[in-house]
């Protein structure tokens, strides 16, 4: 079984290819600057660039990787955005490139790497999301971030849609509030943990679920 996991320089896309390593699993894991990415070399991945906004970045991709099949695309890559919480505030150039990451970027990988999976066995495509897309679970603020996951998660549903016809699992992903550059270190658990929980759920995914949003245990998560 071949995954693709982009944003695997560290965090929780480095935790998830160590860990799916430690499986035997085939995995290439992308980062903006693999020369610095050591870490994630150290785990005998397949090392690959790859800026989820940048064209000519994805066509390289996707030409390098011409003929492998991938089983499972883990579209982890993301922002957090600007941290002030009042609208006030709101910068719109970070909201920018908020949605350029975080929703169009997965987008973008799906399109670039779609004959990849459309060859894979499994036809399964992750969109690591978060509670904070959740439009039932909002409690304000994080406008740039919470609207661009949700648009995240809407356009994973419309690829259900599309990809379901095909064989294709599309599920939506909230990893827990994870220790990382992002969630900061007051958070709830480590990326350990976040990311046992979550390659639980995938060894367990199949069409039932597409279209679905979970957590990293397994719950389902209201949109
Ligand atoms: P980190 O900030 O630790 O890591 C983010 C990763 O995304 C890095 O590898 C970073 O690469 C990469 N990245 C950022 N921008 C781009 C880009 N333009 N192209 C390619 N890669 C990029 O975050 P986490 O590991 O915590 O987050 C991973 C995912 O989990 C994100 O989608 C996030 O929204 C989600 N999430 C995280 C939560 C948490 O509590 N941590 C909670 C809910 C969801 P580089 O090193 O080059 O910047």
């Amino acid at each position: 079984m071949t995954v693709l996991v982009t944003g695997a320089n560290r965090g929780i896309g480095l935790e998830m290819v160590k860990q799916m390593k430690a499986q035997g699993l085939d995995v290439i894991g992308t980062a903006r600057k693999p020369a610095e990415a050591e870490e994630l070399r150290a785990t005998g991945a397949r090392v690959e660039q790859l800026d989820v906004t940048d064209a000519e970045s994805l066509a390289a991709l996707a030409e390098t990787l011409k003929g492998v099949k991938i089983d499972m695309l883990v579209n982890n890559a993301g922002v957090g955005g600007q941290a002030p919480v009042s609208f006030r505030e709101t910068d719109f150039a970070a909201t920018d490139w908020t949605f350029a990451v975080n929703t169009l970027g997965p987008m973008r990988v799906t399109q670039a790497l779609i004959d990849n999976l459309d060859a894979g066995k499994h036809k399964t495509v992750i969109h690591i999301s978060s509670v904070m897309g959740s439009i039932e679970r909002n409690r304000g603020g994080y406008y740039g971030y919470r609207a661009s996951k949700a648009a995240l998660n809407m356009m994973n549903k419309s690829l259900a849609q599309e990809l379901g016809e095909e064989g294709y699992t599309c599920v939506v992903m909230h990893p827990g509030w994870v220790q990382t550059r992002m969630g900061g270190p007051g958070a709830a658990i480590t990326s350990e943990e976040s990311v046992k929980g979550m390659l639980k759920v995938f060894a367990g995914l199949g069409t039932k679920d597409n279209g679905r949003f979970y957590d990293y245990q397994g719950e389902s998560i209201p949109w």
